[in-house]
């Protein structure tokens, strides 16, 4: 057995010696899953893999700034341009004044006695609040947890405690203190904790609750242990029992950030009642809907004092940002945007029974005018497809329909549309030949997105955008349902893997290398994963390997560059090659 530093065998070692004990005592019938808790990379050093940065390098090692964070939400996001400057201009800002406190090695000093950025962000259901944050999180690598302010009670009483969000976090970081220590809470629905909201849906108090989250929005420390959780009690006294002293595991939450956000109706009245004392003969003027929304943007402390919040509370928000309503185009955007989710999973549901789904565009333009009915902005999308699009996927699963083309007439009369198809199958071949042409438009809808986004993703991994390899991501992209960003890690991937298949192959006498066109090639199958890659490598090697070692030993060749001639046909190219080597 491997012995650690320490001589203790590992968490995995004793967990693998365990199971082969209770295999050769009672036989396969009995499995062991795990005996440990979740391991704290904080505190556990038996982590599979010695070399990876210590926890919270990703902050220390932060890099992006602000317009490469802006490039990439507008990726995903459509419209919403404001909150989107200002959001990753403050959030960059954040976590690039941590690095750099790291850097200067005064981590443990960094924003005392100064505001964290915490943000208010306002705007109506669905319009893009939560996504924007889950996208920013993700780009940034840091753990990210969403809860609901009316779910809260105040500290110390039953229910939900505002703290029990931080140790969310934690969760979220699978147990990694120290991650979860620069991680983001978004609280949803803050605007039902103001105090004037003399709604009487919670039984909690919301001033308190207000209150209760001042603490963990400047600086506190949460312990991990939950005074009224019986499992948290056990084990501290079981860590009392080994150790003979009290194990202190708590999260500091001066760099974890606050993003709070809400819809806020009736704070416009507030503004504009405000804005009306201060400019004389405006109360007579007449607004129009659109100005009411913008009055919104002009909402200033005093006015979400005024809307029930503790001038402390709002103290600790100094940045506010409003997001638009979306309009009907926005929704047919949304759906045209080869990132978004709610046809990539439709897409996915119907591939998981073999199913091609594509859509006209103007069942698109339809789903859009429905959804801006709803009044629930890009909720509505996935309500009005998941309406239309049910029957459809309750029955073709058990016909022999391979693809649908959804019609515009699908999406308004979809049962009566359906019976159709069901009455007379055959008819659907009709389709094939829009399948092909949609996809092919599809497909170049794709390309033209990649060529202008791709730029970010390839200059880090130091690989050049041919336009080859924009096309064969848009195939990644319509094929496998990818993202954009997954299809173009993918990518990254299976380069690398290529580039492994080089040294792999190379010797001390002889060193292989693909040309770029090559590596196209290799992509251009469209290989799924590093068996795939090893695979056309392994044959284009098995094939060439002799003539190789011929020119190595008979010629003193030292270098052989592979071309996209061999990944077609190996035989004629190597052929070819030793003539002429031996030809020279
Ligand atoms: P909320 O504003 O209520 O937090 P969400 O951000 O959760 O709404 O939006 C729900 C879903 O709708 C998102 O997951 C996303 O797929 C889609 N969505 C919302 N707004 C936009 C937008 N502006 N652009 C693209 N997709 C959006």
């Amino acid at each position: 057995m491997v012995k650690r530093r320490s001589g203790l065998p590992s968490r995995k070692d004793l967990e693998k010696e365990i199971g082969k004990y209770l295999a050769d005592k009672y036989g396969e019938q009995i499995k062991i899953m795990s005996v440990f808790p979740a391991p704290d990379p904080a505190q556990d050093d038996s982590q599979e893999t010695p070399s990876s940065p210590p926890a919270g390098a990703r902050i220390f090692n932060f890099q992006v700034k602000p317009e490469e964070l802006i490039a990439y939400l507008d990726e995903y996001v459509i419209r919403q341009d404001k909150a989107k400057a200002v959001l990753a201009t403050k959030i960059c800002t954040h976590f690039n004044r941590i690095r750099y406190a790291a850097e200067q090695g005064r981590l443990d000093r960094n924003g005392l006695g100064q505001v964290k950025s915490n943000v208010l962000l306002m705007g109506s259901t669905g319009v893009g609040k939560t996504f924007l944050i889950k996208l920013i999180a993700h780009k940034l690598g840091v753990p990210f947890v969403k809860g609901d302010a009316t779910k809260f009670s105040e500290t110390g009483y039953v229910g939900r405690d505002v703290e029990d969000l931080v140790r969310d976090l934690v969760r979220e970081a699978q147990g990694d203190i120290n991650r979860a220590q620069f991680g983001i809470i978004y609280v949803d629905e803050i605007d039902k904790i103001a105090s004037s909201q003399d709604r009487v849906t919670h039984d909690v108090s919301r001033t308190g609750v207000q209150r209760a989250l001042l603490k963990p929005m400047e600086e506190t420390d949460v312990d991990l242990k939950v005074p009224h959780d019986p499992i948290s009690q056990l084990e501290a006294i079981e860590y009392y029992r080994v150790h003979g002293e009290r194990e202190k595991r708590t999260v500091n939450t001066r760099n974890i950030l606050f993003i709070m956000s809400g819809a806020f109706t009736g704070l416009e009245e507030i503004v504009k009642k405000r804005v009306g004392r201060q400019s004389i003969g405006f109360e007579s003027t007449v607004f129009s809907k659109k100005d009411e929304a913008l009055f919104l943007t002009q909402a200033k402390a005093e006015d979400l004092i005024q809307y029930g919040f503790e001038s402390e509370f709002v103290g600790r928000l100094p940045v506010i940002t409003v997001l638009d309503e979306l309009t009907e185009d926005d929704l047919y955007r949304i759906l045209k945007n080869p990132n978004n989710s709610v046809v990539i999973g439709k897409k996915q549901d119907f591939r998981a029974y073999g199913i091609k789904l594509i859509f006209e565009d103007e069942a698109l333009q339809e789903i859009a005018a429905l959804a801006v009915k709803e009044k629930t902005g890009a909720r509505g999308l996935v309500s009005v497809m998941e309406r239309c699009l049910l029957p459809y996927e309750k029955k073709l699963p058990s016909s022999s329909f391979n693809f649908l083309v959804v019609s515009r007439e699908m999406v308004i009369e979809s049962e009566a549309e359906l019976v159709k198809l069901q009455a007379d199958p055959a008819q659907n071949e009709f389709h094939r030949h829009r399948l092909e042409i949609l996809e092919g438009e599809e497909l170049e809808r794709f390309v033209e997105f990649l060529r202008e986004s791709r730029a970010d993703c390839f200059l880090r991994a130091e690989i050049t955008a041919t336009p080859e390899r924009l096309r064969i991501m848009a195939r990644m992209c319509q094929t496998d349902n990818l993202d954009s960003n997954d299809a173009c890690q993918m990518l990254v991937e299976l380069i690398g893997y290529i580039r492994a298949c080089e040294v792999k192959f190379s010797t001390d006498e002889l060193l292989i290398a693909f040309d770029e066109k090559a590596v196209d090639g290799i992509l251009d199958s469209l290989p799924g994963s590093r068996e795939d890659v090893l695979l056309i490598c392994e044959r284009v090697f098995k094939v060439c390997e002799p003539g190789l070692r011929l020119m190595s030993q008979k010629k003193g060749v030292h270098e052989v560059i592979i071309t996209v001639e061999a990944i077609a046909d190996p035989e004629k190219f190597i052929n070819k090659l030793v003539k002429t080597s031996f030809v020279v």
